[in-house]
């Protein structure tokens, strides 16, 4: 039997037609008529009036992010513990410490109780931190009310990592355009790809421009090399930039897919005590469903995460237990951390579940057989 993958690329058969073109046109060059054409696409589908950089991968967005924020050496950043070390890596490049911010059991994202106890107490100890990362999990928005009024309330930069939540929306609102910037990925198993990609959403044409101008080696205007400041090659080229454009042409039926597993997941643990499906709280949320995930209460089960994942292996199943909150991860363990258990919890009972928009009937099937194996025991 085939695996099944948690999360494999699919392609929507338009991609070919942008890459052709660059060939026949011979824009296998950085730059070029897909990327300006991949941006426009973003900012038309993202929010009115917004403006997108594309860049080489979501890290560098969110770096590119950090420095516009005006982030130095010695700054501290705060970020959700919850998430993709790819959230707080660049924090370090910028020499910067991260402070680290527990979940809310709702939507596993950061707890705005821990954030403002975060700030208060930075505060006290005379430095207030430079900027906020809010990531919007497994597609699911964060509570973004309580947490842009606490970033309004004490002028603190907030960052959305919207990697995993691309077509996501909170309050009919797309994520990644409710901060001062936004970050998306297009890697490989993120709800588009483009084989590797992200960019940067601004809310104005100054912020994008001085991304694109870190982005781009920080050429000064001079015929010859001039530079006045560091620079970076962050940039996408337009070979990969033609692959985004076509996948814009399939987001939301993807997204669709993506939500008919969700739904099929539901449906299976319906019945199913110690069994719960990370679920949108209410109306205002509606997630791309990105990665279908649930927690397993090995008390009421009688079995583990990890005995659930080794089984369905055991069917070339693919499954993945949650992300392992950065306040625990060796390469972070000297970071502070506000909030109790929560994330802690959730990576030891968290799994992820198959979740393509590739997924078949009959992957579902095999799915469900698989799983109700052990629930049946
Ligand atoms: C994938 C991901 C990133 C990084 O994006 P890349 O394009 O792989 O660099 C950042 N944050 C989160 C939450 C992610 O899932």
């Amino acid at each position: 039997m085939s695996k099944i993958w948690l999360s494999s690329p699919h392609m929507g058969g338009g991609e070919q037609k942008y890459v052709q073109e660059a060939f026949d046109t011979n824009w296998v060059a950085p730059l070029g008529p897909n990327v300006n054409g991949f941006e426009e696409d973003l900012e038309k589908y993202v929010k009115e009036n917004s403006k997108v950089a594309c860049l080489a991968s979501g890290t560098s967005a969110l770096h590119l992010a950090l420095i516009l924020a005006g982030v130095k050496s010695g700054d501290n950043v705060i970020c959700q513990s919850m998430t993709f070390s790819a959230s707080a890596n660049p924090i370090k490049y910028q020499g910067a410490e991260p402070i680290f911010i527990d979940s809310e059991k709702d939507t596993w994202n950061m707890c705005p109780l821990a954030l403002e106890a975060g700030i208060l107490n930075s505060i006290s100890k005379g430095s207030k931190p430079k900027a906020i990362i809010v990531v919007h999990l497994y597609g699911m928005p964060a509570k973004m009310d309580e947490i842009l009024n606490i970033s309004k309330k004490y002028e603190i930069t907030l960052i959305e990592d919207a990697a995993e939540a691309l077509g996501s929306t909170y309050k009919g609102q797309k994520c990644g355009t409710f901060g001062d910037f936004g970050v998306l990925s297009f890697n490989g198993n993120k709800i588009i790809t483009t084989s590797g990609g992200g960019a940067l959403v601004c809310n104005n044409q100054e912020d994008k421009n001085k991304a694109i101008f870190l982005a781009t080696q920080a050429r000064d205007n001079a015929p010859h090399y001039q530079h006045s400041h560091v620079g970076y090659n962050y940039r996408m080229s337009n070979i990969t930039a033609g692959i985004g454009r076509g996948q814009m042409e399939v987001l939301d039926e993807h997204i669709g897919f993506r939500r008919v597993n969700n739904q099929f997941y539901k449906e299976l643990f319906a019945e199913v005590e110690g069994i719960e499906v990370l679920k949108e709280p209410d109306s205002n949320y509606f997630s791309n469903h990105w990665l279908s995930s649930i927690i397993i209460d090995k008390e009421k089960t009688g079995f583990s995460r990890e005995d659930l994942r080794f089984s369905m292996l055991e069917d070339n199943i693919e499954s993945r237990p949650l992300w392992k909150p950065m306040h625990m991860q060796p390469v972070f363990k000297d970071c502070l951390f506000y909030g109790s258990n929560i994330s802690e919890k959730l990576f030891e009972e968290g799994l992820c579940l198959p979740s393509g928009s590739n997924l078949t009937d009959s992957d579902r099937d095999r799915i469900k057989v698989s799983i109700h194996k052990l629930l049946k025991k």
